[in-house]
């Protein structure tokens, strides 16, 4: 399998290239050049555990990895350095919920980042070199990246997160990290100036070669794909639990990965009737699926952060499909996105509309009620962003299919948003209990490229 960029200014690449270059040096984002139908293999797949699964989706993308070699990052991901299970899958009132945050930063970033950081060893320890990981954090990607690179040899991580944007509990799952090659830095300014420090540093060609920069960002075709198995393996579970043939599955969304894994995990052949995609009020997103028009608003802070994105990066993967894997068509939408803030596609237009796929928004009051509903009628405990996604799914649950709700965090994550729904303070979790008295390490920047740039030189030729 080679890599192609949705903006058409890459030669075709191997998985690892790929995987080492992150962001396409086009400013596109690299995806398959075709992809695989695996709707025969279901019947020998439904079978397998997590391992195995995992093994046979992602050896139809990393062609370029010995089988061998395969394996052994996959049971060295999930087997039990894991910390429990990947994906377990639990009937909870009237819906199938998946629980995706049993890795060790308690989200379901780890399922993707403990694997790539697997990868990223691997592959530098077969080509030399080291690798300087730079990426941007709104809370749970910087966490399960540093956890996932942390003490890695020839690996250098740097993670901007916003100075007060993120909660206490995610900062100190950052900066409790203290290994050598862990660099947090606290940006004055919002996470969108963070991700566009990144962006602007990783689009220096000779900055990125210089500095051997690589994205950690669900950008990263690796992390797409990661997730693409627990898409298969909560299918089988949960067709294995109701019955059904198919599910729908309902994904709350923030940068467009998860759900995107999603959806090539229904384009290879899963057995999901449609997805529903959840949105918090930053509802670009939302708007998009019901009228066609994507246009970048004010972030607008939530109880439910790591969806507080109004740029989704992950979009432009699933646009180029949309507009017919043209990258003319999309690069003309993208740049016009960039200078006015906004596109349209026309209604009516084949474009505009996606059968496979419905949008909504679950708001503040939403959220907080369906929290509440499940821990008093269902004794169980749900997080901000599971909650959105929930409220999203209660108004649209079929006869005909289960729905499968995606769990993106363990609750004692946000326990201020749990007591403000419940009333208690009842999410709690050893492990971000024990956060509180551990020392921290942090940097403070001001928000400019410049700043961070000359961080990132002097670290790295100072050998830190
Ligand atoms: C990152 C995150 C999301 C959003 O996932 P995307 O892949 O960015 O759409 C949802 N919930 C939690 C808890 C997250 O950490």
């Amino acid at each position: 399998m080679r890599y192609i960029s949705t903006r058409g200014g890459v030669e075709p690449i191997s998985f690892q290239d790929a995987v080492l270059m992150g962001l396409a040096d086009d400013g596109g984002l690299l995806i398959p050049e075709s992809l695989p139908d695996v709707a025969d293999r279901l019947p020998r797949w439904r079978d397998m555990d997590y391992c195995e699964l995992a093994f046979e989706v992602m050896r139809l993308f990393a062609t370029d990895l010995p089988e061998d070699d395969l394996r052994g990052l996959v049971d060295m991901t999930y087997g039990p350095a894991y910390g429990g299970p990947v994906a377990p899958t639990r009937e909870v009132g009237p819906f199938y919920v998946v629980e995706l945050w049993h890795g060790p930063t308690l989200a379901f970033k780890d399922v993707a980042l403990q694997f790539l950081g697997n990868l990223f060893e691997y592959t530098l320890a077969r080509r030399g070199g080291e690798l300087n990981i730079l990426g941007a954090t709104s809370g749970d990607t910087g966490s399960a990246a540093i956890c996932g690179c942390r003490g890695r040899d020839g690996i250098r991580i740097f993670i901007l997160h916003p100075e007060g944007g993120v909660s206490p509990i995610q900062k100190r799952q950052m900066t409790t990290v203290l290994d050598e090659n862990v660099h947090n830095i606290a940006i004055e300014g919002s996470f969108d100036d963070c991700q566009s420090i990144v962006k602007s540093l990783a689009s220096d060609l000779d900055f990125k070669a210089r500095y051997s920069l690589g994205a950690v960002n669900s950008i990263n075709w690796a992390r797409v794909m990661a997730q693409v198995t627990y898409f298969f393996s909560a299918l089988f579970d949960v067709q294995k639990m109701s019955g059904a043939a198919q599910a729908q599955v309902c994904v709350p969304t923030g940068n467009f990965g998860d759900i995107l894994a999603g959806w090539y995990a229904m384009k290879m052949g899963a057995p999901i009737s449609r997805l529903l995609l959840a949105t918090n009020e930053n509802d670009i997103l939302a708007r998009f699926f019901d009228t066609g028009e994507y246009s970048r608003g004010e972030v607008r802070q939530t109880l439910a952060p790591a969806m507080d994105i109004q740029v989704a990066s992950n979009f432009e993967r699933y646009l180029y499909y949309r507009v017919g894997e043209d990258p003319e068509r999309l690069k003309a939408l993208m740049d016009q996105f960039q200078l006015t803030g906004a596109f349209q596609l026309e209604l009516g237009d084949a474009e505009a509309v996606d059968p496979d796929l419905v949008a909504d928004t679950g708001r503040r009051q939403d959220c907080l009620d369906t929290i509440r509903q499940f821990y008093v009628r269902h004794d169980y405990l749900l997080d901000p962003h599971t909650a959105v996604g929930v409220s999203v799914a209660k108004r649209h649950q079929l006869d005909h299919a289960p729905t499968l709700c995606l769990a993106t965090a363990h609750p004692a994550k946000f326990p201020d948003a749990v007591r403000q729904a419940v009333g208690e303070d009842v999410a709690h979790h050893p492990e971000i209990d024990a956060l509180m008295q551990r020392p921290t390490r942090c940097e403070t920047l001001p928000g400019d490229e410049g700043a961070v740039r000359r961080y990132i030189e002097h670290a790295v030729e100072d050998g830190l």
